[in-house]
């Protein structure tokens, strides 16, 4: 074990403040990594401020992680020392049940062991997560960042790229398909980037109508600002497929309204719960889904389709110090498009 500097919050009222915590040191199988990028995601804000319960305290959030391997176990094949990697939402599962075995270990029966906020399988010890400067995690559940991807702009891919990246592959999205992206934050931008490298028909619903211009150059052919309510009436019923990734509670119905008939809307965000009108559903033999993160095959994926099409995350480099306020500038939707901590501020280099 070794003492390792982080950032944590000692309980859900706490800002995030310097503090150490132990890495395990490489087992047979492990990946020792240098952190040197992690990305903020408003899941951070949600369990920091333990609004899903159940909070694991000192928490050290963190699951958009890239560092650089330095040290394997005696058994790790796929890794070797100096090897850029990312490690996403998990690092842990059973590898036994149907899920695990099919590559989609986000959704195993016991439970994914999340990267942070949970306890690691057999010792019950607290995982901890990229706010730091090291992590030691299994080499399954490690990815490749390919060449030609900058680590920095890649950190983000390993949650928001790929929980985008997840239903658009699972729901067969197809290039000419109309796509809506509600919400255009950290998930949002990365759904718009990647729905319109497939070829999709990309519109961006927003409540911030400064964000008209990116949305065009991030893709998307048309913008509308729901702040009026008229886009509920010029939009609806157009859409294949709805992509929501709003982190508060918001009207699901009225976005149900713009599907086609047999259209899907997946939910991302994880607000509080909300009303859901079975009208809204039933007129138009519409589907209402939702997906979590992606499995490690489908990341690998992913980061592989963004190194070839030249994706990566548009993002602001902060300073670990600057952490508490970045969740401010995110609560209040200010994010161009996702915050990533360069971790040589907590090496103090
Ligand atoms: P983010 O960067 O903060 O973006 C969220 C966006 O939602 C904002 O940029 C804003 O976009 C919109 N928004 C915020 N408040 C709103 C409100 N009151 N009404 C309408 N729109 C509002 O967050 P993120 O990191 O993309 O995460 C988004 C959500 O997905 C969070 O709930 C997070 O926990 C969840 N998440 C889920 C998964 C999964 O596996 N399903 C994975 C990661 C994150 P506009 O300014 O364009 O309106
Ligand atoms: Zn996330
Ligand atoms: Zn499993």
């Amino acid at each position: 074990m070794t003492l390792i500097p982080a950032y944590a919050a000692s309980d859900a009222g706490s800002p995030l403040v310097p503090f150490a915590i132990e890495r395990r040191a490489p087992g047979p199988r492990d990946v020792q990594i240098e952190i040197l990028y992690c990305g903020v995601c408003h899941t951070d804000i949600h369990q920091v401020r333990d609004e899903w319960g159940k909070g694991i305290f000192p928490m050290v959030p963190g699951h958009e992680i890239v560092g650089r391997v330095s040290a394997t176990g005696g058994e790790v094949v796929n890794y070797e020392p100096g090897d850029m990697v990312g490690v996403g939402c998990f690092v842990d599962s059973c590898r036994q049940c149907p899920q695990c075995r099919s590559g989609q270990e986000q959704y195993c029966d016991e439970g994914m062991t999340a990267t942070y906020n949970a306890r690691e399988r057999g010792s019950g010890t607290p995982t901890h997560g990229g706010y730091s400067t090291r992590i030691v995690v299994d080499e399954e559940y490690v990815l490749r960042i390919p060449e030609g991807l900058p680590p920095d702009r890649a950190a983000p891919l390993l949650c928001a790229g790929v929980t985008a990246w997840s239903p658009l592959r699972h729901f067969g999205v197809v290039a000419g398909d109309r796509v809506a992206v509600v919400g255009l934050g950290g998930l949002g931008h990365m759904a718009v980037k990647l729905a319109a490298a497939i070829g999709a028909d990309v519109t961006v619903l927003s409540t911030s109508e400064s964000k008209r211009d990116d949305a065009v150059a991030l893709g998307a052919q048309d913008f509308a600002a729901t702040g009026s309510g008229r886009v509920f009436k010029t939009h609806r019923g157009q859409f294949d497929f709805i992509i929501d990734t709003v982190s508060a509670q918001h009207d699901y119905n009225a976005y149900l309204g713009l599907l086609k008939v047999d259209g899907t809307m997946v939910l991302l965000g994880m607000p509080e719960p909300a009303a859901l009108s079975a009208s809204a559903l039933v007129s138009r033999r519409r589907r209402l889904a939702g997906s979590l993160i992606g499995g490690i095959a489908e990341t690998q994926e992913m980061l592989d389709f963004c190194a070839a099409h030249g994706i990566a995350a548009d993002i602001e480099l902060i300073g670990i110090d600057a952490i508490n306020s970045a969740y401010e500038r995110m609560l209040a939707g200010d994010v161009r498009y996702r915050f990533v901590i360069d971790m040589a501020s907590l090496r103090g280099a």
